[in-house]
Formats: C-alpha cells, sequence, structure tokens
C-alpha cells in the first residue's frame, strides 16, 4: 500500500508533459492515419487549454478533496456496506468512478447546456496526443463532480481516486494519439478496455458516431449500455461540421463558444449537405 501510495504521490502534471513529448515525437516519426499540416500551431493552440485547464482545477481540486474527505468520514456510500479485500475494493472503485464518469458523459451529450461546454472536445478536426488538452476549462464542473457524486454513491477513497486518474491519463492521452494501432489491440484489449481506434469513432463528425463510446477506461460500460460502434480509422472524419472553418478553432472562440448559439449538425442534416 505505501508503494502505491508513492507511486500516487508523483506530481500529475510531470506525468502529463512526460506523455506527450513522448507521443507527440512518436507521432512525428512514426506512420500515422492522419495526416498533419500546422501541427506546431495545432499543438500551442491545445496546449492554452491546458493552462486554461490548470488553473480552474486549482481551485476545483480543493474543494473536490474537501468533498471526497467529508464523504469518506461520514462512511456514505454503497462500499462502506461490504467487506472486500484491499485489491479488489480498488478496483472495483476504479471502474465504478469509469462508470460514473460513463454516464456524466452521455449526458453532455444529451443535455444542450451541457453540450455547449463538451463540444468544446469535440470541435477538433484534425486528431494527436494533444486534443486530449481541448476541452473547456468549465467542463471542470461536469466531470469534477462527477467524482463527488461517484463517492457519494459508491463510497471510494482518495487512494482509489487517486489510482483512477493514475490509470485515466495514459489511457486520455492514447485514446488520441495519432499512431496506427493493429486490429488484434481492438480484438483482444477492446474486449475490456477502450483502445485509441475505439475513441477516435466517438470523435467521427457524423452525430450517429459521435454519440458513442463514451467510456474513457472500461469499454464494457459502451457494450453494456448499448452504446458501442466501430468505423475503421482511416475512414473517419474529425471534429463537428459546425466548427469546420479555421476561425471556430482559435483559442478566444473555443472560449467564448459556450456563450453562443450555435446549431447542432444532425446526421440527416450532414449526409444532405454531403450529397449537394
Ligand atoms: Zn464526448
Ligand atoms: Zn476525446
Amino acid at each position: 500500500m505505501e508503494k502505491l501510495q508513492a507511486l500516487l504521490n508523483i506530481d500529475s502534471n510531470y506525468i502529463i508533459i512526460g506523455l506527450l513529448v513522448i507521443l507527440y515525437t512518436m507521432e512525428q516519426i512514426l506512420n500515422r492515419p492522419f495526416s498533419f499540416s500546422k501541427r506546431p500551431q495545432h499543438l500551442l493552440n491545445n496546449i492554452l487549454f491546458q493552462i486554461a485547464f490548470f488553473i480552474a482545477n486549482y481551485f476545483f481540486a480543493t474543494f473536490q478533496v474537501f468533498c471526497i474527505q467529508w464523504l469518506n468520514n461520514n462512511h456514505i456510500g454503497l462500499l462502506h456496506l461490504v467487506q472486500l479485500p484491499f485489491w479488489a475494493k480498488l478496483i472495483i472503485g476504479v471502474a465504478l468512478f469509469d462508470m460514473t464518469s460513463y454516464w456524466f458523459h452521455r449526458s453532455a451529450h444529451k443535455i444542450p447546456l451541457l453540450w455547449r461546454l463538451h463540444r468544446v472536445h469535440h470541435s477538433d478536426t484534425t486528431m494527436d496526443s494533444s486534443t486530449f488538452f481541448r476541452g473547456h476549462p468549465l467542463e471542470i464542473l461536469v466531470f469534477g463532480n462527477a467524482s463527488i457524486i461517484a463517492v457519494a454513491l459508491f463510497g471510494m477513497d482518495m487512494l482509489t481516486f487517486g489510482l483512477y486518474l493514475f490509470i485515466f491519463i495514459p489511457f486520455a492521452f492514447l485514446e488520441h494519439t495519432n499512431l496506427l494501432f493493429p486490429a488484434w489491440v481492438d480484438k483482444t484489449l477492446g474486449l475490456i478496455f477502450v483502445t485509441p481506434n475505439f475513441h477516435k469513432v466517438h470523435h467521427e463528425q457524423d452525430q450517429h458516431y459521435t454519440d458513442s463510446n463514451f467510456a474513457d477506461i472500461f469499454i464494457f460500460w459502451d457494450r453494456l449500455f448499448g452504446t458501442f460502434k466501430r468505423k475503421p480509422v482511416k475512414e473517419i472524419k474529425y471534429g463537428l461540421s459546425e466548427f469546420d472553418d479555421a476561425k471556430k478553432q482559435s483559442f478566444l472562440y473555443l472560449m467564448k463558444c459556450p456563450f453562443i448559439n450555435i446549431t447542432r449538425v444532425s446526421s440527416e442534416e450532414l449526409h444532405q449537405k454531403k450529397k449537394e
């Protein structure tokens, strides 16, 4: 347990910087499914989102830790009612954080007010590991609260929350990375975990696919709740057609976009547009 605690004490910012350097370099050297024209600009734009998130998280994390500790001290949540081995409690806890995030993510696609924030993540018309950073800082109010709700329902402790984040970060990076992954990855690991090819389907412009593959770590939530879909990576057109214009890809526009009325383009409208 002490070794695990020491591992989880590593500053997540070091992990984020390390993974970005490794994956960004690999994407530059190795074969990739998506070809870029302005990769450095894309990286700088996405780093601005990460800085904005870092500032928002600085304040929100204090509130989040306070809430989780208060819920734990008062023994609130289902896991307080059962006796489980240490490792079982950790694994089940991570899966329950992931399941709660699945439902919050699915709601962010269904509820128009939440979609205004979440569409910033989907707006990226290109795709590489830095797309993980693309998200509105106010979205922390949605997904940050998802973790608090998960603890209120199921009673996970801070150690489990730390482990969940420790697993979530590399998964989220890899899922957006612009590298070719062999088919066996989807056929084996993809039975349980979200693979990069599966998450890329979630970034397809066509709403039929955008509204699928919501999970972050365990794909079995999508398989179980009927939202799992496939599409070959090379056929995916990334982004949202309402954000196709280069001006709508700027940091400032995307920071303002939750407060701008933008009609979401449905699958039918997108297919009609393609025919014209
Ligand atoms: Zn989404
Ligand atoms: Zn994504």
